[in-house]
């Protein structure tokens, strides 16, 4: 065994150890299991397709008549080609016939046949072609989406200590692998703050990118991943898996404790100024009852993952549902629910998104959602609906001008009218606010203040707009610096003109975080930081043992040198220095 052994090391994405064996997705695999039918289930097999087909069209004629009145030509235009692809009859009667033939499950049949179409067009030199195979799978994974609700091909779930491997995986699907019980991923795309990173973060489930040497690692071989570290060790000796194992089990029972630990919340600064340190939540997970009941407000709940989970958006009940339960467990402090911020790498380009060739500067966050009408009203009204015990506020992506902040209080000003009329209470003095995380919308700060409740800076995407920097890509990973001068001088723009405005302003980008930083944001004036859960406990620990009045100096020193490396000079002496306290 040893002889195989195989070490390789990647970019740390996110924590957790899995001793498991591996389960290759190769590019395009839909991954659906081949099931024998007996010939007294194929006629359920074929019932199960036909509905599949059915309600993938129900959905896209629903998406489209969602994306209402407003919805540019090209949105239209994609969902009547993706109809047009679902509502094949004559694809369909030929998969009719394979299954009775062949007698296998639906989404094996469907999916192969589906793949002799799409295979030669993924290779095609025409990049029409292309696309239309990319059109073509978006609407066969819909398909397969609901058939998995039938029969013999239902979600098969991993065996237990399952590590996926492959090139990439768009973050509805690192949801729908983690809820297939899949324990961690190799992958050779993303970055740490890709939104991959992020969703696995949140899930608690260990990545860790490996570029190209993904394509070296074999199916169903043993392994073992450690993404905290980066490491991944293919064909572990006996030794490694003993090491591991127990490395894992103290890993485990650390959150939850740490947090329970903390005594003063919010935590204060060793000169006494309050600070508040918040969680970034992305759905239900283990940690929320934990972090409520140390009344840890919730800084940031990306509701578009409520989307990514189904592929679909969700209807206003089901919304209203969970944001009412949110509310109700973080009864004692507050929750920041975020617009959906769809786009970009956050949707599959065909799945009802027009393609484009930079979906990060494209249709994304509000734009799309003040196009969607439909769709935006339903998820204001489902916020609203749920916001009575006032401790809900509203959170709006990808501002860039002053006209979108107006246009989405317009709609919420005519959701709260008709609200009213239907005698359906919500919070009247519900806050909004505004994400700074396009350098336009710092620049105009003093602009878009007076016209919101709040800033939440997004460093994330702050720091891909201002550098030119794509936050997915690991070839440019070491330019991604969120503590660049350029970076940093539009975030303390955005925080004077919240200062002079007198409204909060946090920063929930991954940076908020991060220890070493801290104390500079801290002297530059923020009082606010949400993050994920994991890093909470370190946060407030180290709050305490900054000193207000040292960290305004630190800030003012390196906003007057501005050079990239001193900044990082700076801030790790700084860090030194409380580390021997
Ligand atoms: C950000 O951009 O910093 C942010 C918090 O939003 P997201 O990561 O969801 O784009
Ligand atoms: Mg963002």
């Amino acid at each position: 065994m040893s002889d195989r052994r195989r070490v390789i090391k990647g970019v740390p994405v996110s924590a957790g150890i899995v001793v498991g064996r591996t389960h290759l997705i190769l590019p395009g695999d839909i991954s659906v299991a081949e099931v024998v039918v007996p010939a007294s289930e194929v006629s359920r097999e074929i019932t199960a397709l036909k509905k599949a087909v059915d309600d993938t069209v129900t959905d896209l004629r629903r998406l489209r008549a969602s994306a209402g009145k407003n919805a540019s030509g090209p949105v239209t235009k994609i969902f009547d080609a993706l109809l047009l692809i679902a509502d094949d009859q004559d694809f369909v009667s030929k998969v009719v016939d394979e299954i009775a033939t062949r007698r296998r499950n639906a989404g094996f049949v469907y999916n192969a046949m589906v793949q002799q179409v799409t295979d030669p067009l993924k290779t095609s030199k025409d990049q029409y072609m292309r696309q239309m195979a990319g059109e073509v799978d978006a609407v066969a994974k819909r398909v397969l989406s609901h058939l998995s609700g039938f029969g013999q091909q239902s979600k098969l779930k991993f065996p237990a200590n399952t590590v996926l491997v492959g090139k990439s995986f768009a973050p509805g699907e690192t949801l729908g692998y983690r809820n297939r019980k899949a324990a961690g991923l190799v992958v050779g795309e993303g970055g740490r703050n890709s939104h991959m990173a992020l969703i696995a973060r949140s899930v608690m489930m260990p990545v860790v990118v490996v570029e190209e040497n993904w394509a070296q690692i074999p199916h169903d071989c043993p392994i073992i991943i450690d993404g905290a570290a980066g490491s991944v060790i293919v064909h572990p000796t006996e030794g490694d898996v003993t090491e591991y194992q127990s490395l894992s089990r103290k890993v485990g029972a650390g959150l939850a404790t740490r947090i329970k630990s903390l005594t003063t919340l919010p935590p204060r600064t060793a000169d006494g100024v309050e600070i508040s340190v918040m969680a970034n939540l992305e759905l239900p997970g283990p940690s929320d009852d934990i972090l409520a009941g140390q009344r840890i407000p919730v800084g940031l709940y990306r509701t578009e993952f409520l989307y990514l989970e189904n592929d679909q958006f969700p209807d206003e009940e089901l919304q209203y549902e969970q944001y009412a339960q949110i509310s109700e467990k973080f009864e004692d402090t507050t929750v920041v629910l975020r617009t959906f911020d769809l786009g970009a790498d956050k949707v599959r380009s065909g799945d009802f998104m027009p393609h484009e060739d930079n979906p990060a500067l494209g249709w994304r966050g509000i734009r799309m959602m003040l196009e969607m009408d439909e769709v935006f009203r339903t998820q204001i009204r489902a916020m609203l609906r749920a916001s009575v015990r006032k401790n809900i506020r509203i959170l709006l992506p990808m501002i860039s001008d002053v006209a979108e902040v107006d246009k989405a209080r317009r709609v919420i000003s005519q959701v709260m009218t008709e609200l009213h009329q239907a005698k359906i209470p919500y919070d009247r003095e519900i806050k909004i606010g505004v994400m700074i995380e396009v350098p336009a919308a710092a620049l105009m700060a003093d602009q878009l203040a007076p016209k919101v409740d709040f800033f939440s800076i997004g460093t994330n995407d702050l720091t891909q707009y201002t550098l030119s920097v794509d936050r997915n890509s690991t070839r440019v990973v070491d330019l991604y610096n969120p503590l660049h001068p350029a970076v940093l001088s539009l975030m303390k723009i955005a925080v004077e003109a919240a200062e002079s405005h007198h409204i909060p302003v946090s920063i929930c980008g991954e940076v908020a975080g991060d220890p070493t930083a801290l104390p500079l944001f801290v002297g530059m004036g923020v009082r606010e930081f949400s993050m994920g859960p994991a890093k909470i406990f370190d946060i407030c620990r180290l709050v305490n043992r900054i000193d207000s009045r040292d960290a305004r100096t630190l800030s003012d020193t390196i906003m007057a040198g501005l050079s990239g490396t001193s900044v990082k000079r700076k801030l790790e002496s700084f860090a030194a220095a409380l580390e021997k306290q």
